[in-house]
């Protein structure tokens, strides 16, 4: 190994290392990436493509999700995305939501069963698609109360609003990805600002 090797990838440092995902903040996130805004993509559109997801994704054993309960997960992701975008920048969402998402949670009662080492732990595989939808909502709870609910967000691109994990030291980033909505957001604000400047000028000619 060359000197130039060991600088382009150094021993990472105590203190220095990059958060990595907790596997509650992962399901949290893959939830909310069923819906790919972007691309007008929806895993939980129909019934079908939910309990596909379900069982790969939560290992679910139970019977298919009716049409109800399909757009009941909808409505419950919806509520997730604000949630997290809400602490991610400081809006909070209009109220009418946040009473959607409120009506939405009580149908998810989270489920909890001793694990062997005494603590509390989610029942698994889940049964019923409440239950498995009632531990996504353990999740969030959970999450919550860990450092690493700062670094779950939404991208701020309004038209993305990807959910990611930000492992970045100073878990300041705003968007999905730097080359897709960074650079994105950054020539809006920039065009704007060309806007206005020039609307400056022309009513100082005027
Ligand atoms: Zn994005």
């Amino acid at each position: 190994m060359t000197p130039g090797d060991k600088l382009k990838a150094p021993e990472p440092k105590r203190g220095d290392l990059v958060a990595t995902m907790p596997a509650r903040a992962d399901r949290i996130i893959g939830f909310l990436n069923t819906r790919d805004i972007d691309q007008g993509q929806d895993v939980l559109k129909a019934p079908a493509g939910f309990d596909a997801w379900l069982r790969q994704e939560r290992a679910f054993t139970g019977p298919s999700p009716s049409e109800e309960e399909t757009e009941a997960a909808r409505v419950l992701r919806e509520g997730f995305r604000d949630v997290v975008a809400w602490h991610g920048q400081g809006d909070a969402p209009p109220a009418q939501e946040l009473d959607r998402l409120n009506a939405s949670l009580v149908q998810y009662p989270v489920p909890f069963v001793v694990s062997p080492d005494g603590f509390l732990d989610q029942p698994q595989p889940a049964r019923t698609v409440a239950d498995a939808l009632g531990a996504l909502v353990a999740d969030v709870a959970l999450c919550q109360a860990s450092p690493a609910w700062a670094r779950v967000k939404v991208c701020q691109n309004p038209a993305c609003r990807w959910a990611y994990y930000d492992g970045s030291h100073s878990a300041t980033q705003k968007w999905c990805s730097m080359a897709a909505c960074g650079n994105r957001m950054k020539a809006r604000r920039h065009r704007a600002r060309r806007r206005s400047v020039s609307v400056n000028m022309d009513q100082k000619e005027r």
